[in-house]
């Protein structure tokens, strides 16, 4: 495999000049994959300044028709290279390789969605002077710092990089430390989908030691941040100062809810794919069940029947070894804080109902795990769990089902599974959350709107919101001309 393994700035990839690199580990393993470079703070600066010069220099007065062809040439690019890009993904994760091509697949068709984008730039023009012309442009804002987390490197990618360089903006990205390669490799496609040097660059590194003088950098204007809620709470302290443009997608605990009329075999796969797809390291997903006491004994039987099939294995092997559903934790740090929420559970009361341990050999595996009725405010129920690790608690009625679902700082996701109108209105009213289903797993979608509220964060990526969050709204008065 053709690892790429230096930082990108201006166009080119490079060595960091201070000689830093950063070994990779592949998960399922426990084997070196390779060394990236680590950036250092002075190169920090000169990626931002050649994203500003690229963003003067052409890209921002660019008609949104060219910006809109490059990102269709972008769209082709990747899914040229979709096996090469999916294979990396894979290693650096440890994620099947069926689901590393979703994955990819995914990255791909957003830049499809945001050059469409490209008959929706118009501003309007307001009857508000009499005798005058009132209108509003849509500008870029400059360079975007874009900084994304370890569990879906390419998507998470993609939902900023494709709004932010339709807008007109130019980026600066920072992977996580451990998942740099299809960044770094999509730099590479970017080039030859003529994208000029400079308007993306990649630093790779530690987040701790580099982001500070990425987030702080005078000339970047907007900051698109994804990953936990106190990395988030950091970063906005940072940034506050000097008042930039921020999203903040961050952690999520999201309640389920199953209903007694629920359809109960859909309920439990649906479920089942919430919590465990991606080893479970997913800001959406259903990581506290309720279910009424009705169901509670059906739905169980249910959901672990279809657990139980969900293996443990090498991303690899998916194709000779079907049944491999989920790869590794991405890190043993990771891993050992599942094992001690679980526990948790355990001590406060929790019944251990399927998984509970790490099967034998290396990687960071853990069976995956259901837990039943542990404590109501234990660590499973405070905190995200990013992990195999379902906690389901039997609940009377919908009032507590609610007030339940509530009793968390997240307000990502939620999903309840009923046919009963009533139930589904109450939910959507009243269950704290951005995004919700209703009969569905946990599932973003391209075309809308999704983030979350309370400690999940705030602002859009995907939809025409996610573009809109990348542009200034600037409103021009025009009177007493002679
Ligand atoms: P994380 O530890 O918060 O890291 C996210 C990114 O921030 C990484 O690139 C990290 O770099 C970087 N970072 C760390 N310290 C920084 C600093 N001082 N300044 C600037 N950047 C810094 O998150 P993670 O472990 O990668 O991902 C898991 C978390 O992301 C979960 O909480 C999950 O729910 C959340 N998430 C949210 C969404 C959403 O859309 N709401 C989507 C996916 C994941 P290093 O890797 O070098 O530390
Ligand atoms: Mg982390």
């Amino acid at each position: 495999m053709n690892y790429p393994t230096q930082l990108f700035i201006d166009g080119a990839y490079r060595d960091s000049k201070s000689g830093g690199r950063t070994t990779l580990i592949n998960p399922a393993t426990e084997t070196a994959l390779c060394e990236v470079a680590a950036t250092d703070v002075a190169e920090v600066n000169a990626a931002v300044e050649s994203a500003q010069r690229a963003w003067e220099s052409g890209w921002r007065d660019l008609a949104p028709g060219k910006r809109a062809a490059i990102l269709f040439a972008v769209t082709r690019k990747l899914r040229e290279n979709l096996e090469e890009i999916a294979q990396l993904e894979m290693l650096q994760i440890g994620k099947p390789i069926s689901d590393a091509r979703d994955e990819a697949g995914l990255g791909a068709r957003v830049f499809e969605y945001y050059a469409g984008a490209v008959s929706r730039f118009g501003g309007e023009t307001l009857p508000v002077a009499r005798g005058g012309i009132d209108l509003t442009l849509r500008q870029p804002m400059g360079v975007v710092a874009a900084i994304v987390p370890n569990n879906f490197p390419l998507t998470l990618l993609g939902t900023k990089l494709a709004p932010a360089l339709m807008a007109g903006n130019t980026i600066v990205v920072k992977p996580a430390a451990t998942t740099p390669l299809t960044t770094l490799k999509i730099a590479e496609l970017l080039q030859e989908a003529e994208i000029p040097a400079g308007v993306v660059n990649v630093v790779t590194g530690s987040g701790s030691e580099i982001g500070d003088a990425l987030v702080t950098h005078d000339k970047v204007r907007r900051v698109a941040f994804t990953g936990s809620t106190a990395v988030g709470r950091h970063i906005m302290g940072l940034a506050a100062p000097k008042l930039k443009r921020m999203t903040m997608e961050l952690g999520g605990s999201d309640p389920v809810i199953v209903a007694p009329d629920a359809n109960i075999k859909a309920a439990a796969r649906g479920i089942a794919i919430g919590r465990f797809w991606n080893c479970g390291q997913m800001c959406l997903g259903g990581k506290r069940l309720y279910v009424f006491e009705e169901v509670y004994d059906e739905l169980m039987e249910q959901l672990t029947r279809t657990v139980s099939k969900y293996e443990p294995g090498l991303g690899w092997e998916k194709a000779e070894k079907p049944a491999i559903r989920v790869g590794p934790l991405h890190t043993s740090s990771g891993r050992d804080e599942v094992l001690e929420q679980l526990q948790d559970a355990l001590d406060t009361g929790g019944e251990l109902v399927l998984g509970g341990s790490k099967p034998d050999g290396p990687g960071y595996f853990m069976k995956p795990t259901i837990v039943a009725n542990p404590a109501i405010d234990g660590r499973v129920a405070r905190e995200e769990t990013f992990g195999p690790l379902l906690p389901v608690w039997k609940v009377k009625d919908l009032d507590e089902a609610i007030a339940l679902a509530n009793e968390s700082e997240y307000g990502l996701g939620a999903s309840v599974w009923t046919n009963d109108i009533r139930i589904i209105n109450r939910v959507a009213n009243e269950v704290e959350a951005g995004m919700k289903w209703v009969n569905q797993f946990h599932y973003g979608y391209d075309e809308l709107p999704f983030g979350g509220v309370k400690q999940s964060g705030y602002g859009k990526e995907h939809g025409m919101e996610g573009l809109d969050y990348y542009l200034e709204d600037i409103s021009v008065v025009i009177g007493g001309l002679e």
